[in-house]
């Protein structure tokens, strides 16, 4: 009769340390998968911050959590982060010029023209400042598609900014890029091909805009060079644009192409050709935001 007591005892005791340990290793593996949620969750500061706003969950919603579910909210994650990315376009002109003059560059003693009306269209007669524009705002409407929020610093022709407003709007954004759209012009008519401006590497005014700038420039360029001819290698570099040297956010000037040459000036006023251009160009600043973002 003892021993029977004993063995029951002991028994008991077997059962309940099993579980135990069982109940210990299910919670271990609850803390393990909410770890898991949490450095994915880190990985990006929008993440954080709706974290933050979510009540805490308890650890059995946790593991109803599936795999599918944590790839959809990857993706929506994805989508979220772009929302977060600004982006500001200012198409390069005006239609009246604004002949003051401002330093080209803060605390600089040389000044420029505050705004001028550009280049004209050698067969189309058309102004610089109606192409920048038009392809400005298709530019645009291709960013925001890519879930971009998307600025222009001005929606029509007959604005007063100077080159400093500009960029200013662009720092007021906080823009994770800064996209000025012009179209070149040059004495030689043969002179053809789109190419980017990024700020030069020695230049203190952008010095800490330098790396991304140069990065986004060879990003478009490496794109759109796929689908349209280059003018030289398509980078160059200044340091004497004052739009460039007021911006503290990365900042790349395109040159859509010559208006000089009487083929690609016909091609800048052709809908659908500047149409495929700033798709491409689009395609360009989105390889190279998805690539800084990581
Ligand atoms: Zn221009």
């Amino acid at each position: 009769m003892k021993k029977l007591t004993i063995l029951l005892i002991i028994m008991t005791l077997v059962v309940s340390s099993v579980i135990l340990i069982v109940n210990h290793q299910t919670n271990q593996g609850l803390l393990n998968n909410s770890n898991t949620n949490h450095m994915n969750s880190n990985s990006s500061i929008s993440n954080i911050v709706n974290q933050n706003k979510k009540p805490s969950k308890n650890l059995t919603k946790q593991v109803e959590k599936t795999k599918d579910k944590q790839i959809t909210s990857k993706s929506s994650d994805q989508a979220k982060k772009s929302k977060n990315i600004v982006i500001t376009i200012d198409p390069g002109h005006q239609m009246y010029a604004n002949i003051e003059q401002e330093p080209v560059a803060p605390g600089s003693l040389e000044t420029k023209y505050k705004a001028t009306v550009g280049s004209r269209g050698i067969v189309t007669r058309k102004p610089e400042y109606a192409i920048t524009l038009e392809a400005s705002k298709m530019l645009q409407k291709k960013l925001k598609k890519k879930g971009y929020q998307v600025f222009l610093t001005r929606k029509s022709n007959d604005v007063d900014l100077s080159n400093r407003d500009r960029a200013e709007i662009a720092n007021k954004h906080k823009s994770a890029l800064f996209i000025r759209v012009h179209a070149d012009g040059a004495e030689n008519s043969n002179a053809k091909g789109f190419s980017i401006i990024a700020p030069s590497k020695n230049n203190p005014n952008t010095k800490n805009v330098f790396e991304n700038s140069q990065k986004a420039s060879k990003k478009i360029v490496q794109q759109v060079g796929k689908e349209f001819p280059l003018y030289q290698n398509g980078l160059s570099y200044r340091a004497d644009l004052s739009g460039f040297n007021w911006s503290k956010v990365p900042v790349i000037l395109l040159e859509l192409g010559y208006v000089t040459n009487p083929a690609e000036d016909r091609n800048l006023s052709n809908k659908k050709y500047l149409d495929k251009l700033t798709t491409s160009i689009a395609k360009g600043v989105g390889n190279y935001l998805h690539e800084n973002q990581k």
